[in-house]
């Protein structure tokens, strides 16, 4: 019901995001997540020549190996490189990377950015992803700050829409923004496979990071993009967790109506982040996701940023718009 008025707001949130301006401080060092130490990637096939490569589920990478050498979804983070690139080399008909997808910002994602950038490789993100990678960025939350990353680390292929690397590789932007406002998914056709990176979370409550445009609406938004691009045999593989069928995005997608409704109805009623997470918005839901403060506060705030008529408020209070 509330699906109509959330996409309006979208369109008109869009519209707003894209004059976001950026502003300054510190080095890109710290990470998004808690990094946990498990630098060795496992290798799973999950088709003729196209593989997952994961470190105990905290950051999952895939890898095609073409005639002409090796594209990869994500580069994990810079940290666990040298064995990524180890495990990339091991692969079956591997070769040299010459593709590297970015499906959004974050360090977990851009950790070889740096090293194939140097080496020609073709880096491919959204405009917005591209973007956020060349200027400096701090959090509210926890002030944790990240740099731009350097001319050559930064993505030199970048879209608005959708794309095609040949006639293997499809790619497109996830437009409603749930993790990041630059989250894009890649698709492999003939082995019937989507990569999504964050967007969809295989492990527990997903991290809102509407401080670079994602917001809970825009999680139930690319879930329904998301469940057009699949069938019943497709797998979904996102940048956390297990792979995911079209039947588990099914059931995210009415869960996160739910929460959504709910965190909601709470911001229109006037209430603030602290009696979001004490009203337990997801609890028939918390034995499978697990703990969801940090979850529903990050969730209800992005709500300020898309759905309250001053929603910039903040964001100018914190010196971010020009
Ligand atoms: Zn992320």
């Amino acid at each position: 019901m509330a699906l109509q008025s959330r996409r309006q707001v979208m369109r008109a949130a869009m519209h707003g995001a894209a004059g976001l301006c950026l502003a300054p401080l510190a080095s890109r060092v710290a990470p998004v997540y808690a990094q946990s130490a498990a630098p060795a990637f496992d290798a799973v096939t999950l088709s003729e020549r196209l593989y997952l490569l994961t470190s105990a589920g905290q950051a999952n990478v895939v890898a095609q190996t073409q005639p002409d050498g090796v594209v990869l979804v994500d580069g994990a983070a810079a940290n666990v490189a040298e064995a990524l690139l180890d495990t990339v080399a091991g692969l079956p008909a591997s070769g040299a990377i010459h593709s590297l997808f970015n499906t959004h910002w974050h360090p977990q994602q851009t950790g070889l950015n740096e090293r194939l950038g140097a080496e020609g490789a073709t880096i491919i993100a959204h405009e917005n992803t591209r973007l956020w990678l060349t200027t400096d960025i701090t959090y509210p939350w926890d002030d944790q700050s990240f740099a731009p990353l350097s001319k050559a680390a930064q993505p030199n292929l970048s879209f608005y829409d959708t794309g095609e690397l040949n006639s293997q590789v499809r790619y497109g932007y996830l437009r409603h923004a749930a993790h990041t406002d630059g989250d894009m998914y890649v698709q492999f056709p003939e082995a019937n496979v989507l990569v999504v990176g964050d967007t969809v979370s295989g492990a527990g409550w997903p991290f809102v990071d509407w401080w670079t445009g994602g917001w809970i609406g825009g999680i139930v938004g690319n879930l329904e993009l998301l469940l057009d691009l699949t069938d019943a045999q497709t797998r979904v593989v996102p940048a956390r967790g297990r792979v995911l069928s079209r039947a588990d995005l099914q059931s995210q997608y009415e869960m996160y109506n739910i929460v959504y409704e709910r965190l909601s109805r709470m911001l229109n009623s006037g209430r603030g982040p602290d009696e979001a997470v004490a009203a337990k918005p997801t609890e028939e839901f918390d034995a499978i996701m697990g703990p969801p403060d940090e979850f529903v506060r990050r969730a209800f705030e992005s709500l300020w940023a898309y759905l309250t008529p001053d929603a910039a408020l903040p964001r100018r209070q914190w010196g971010v718009f020009a």
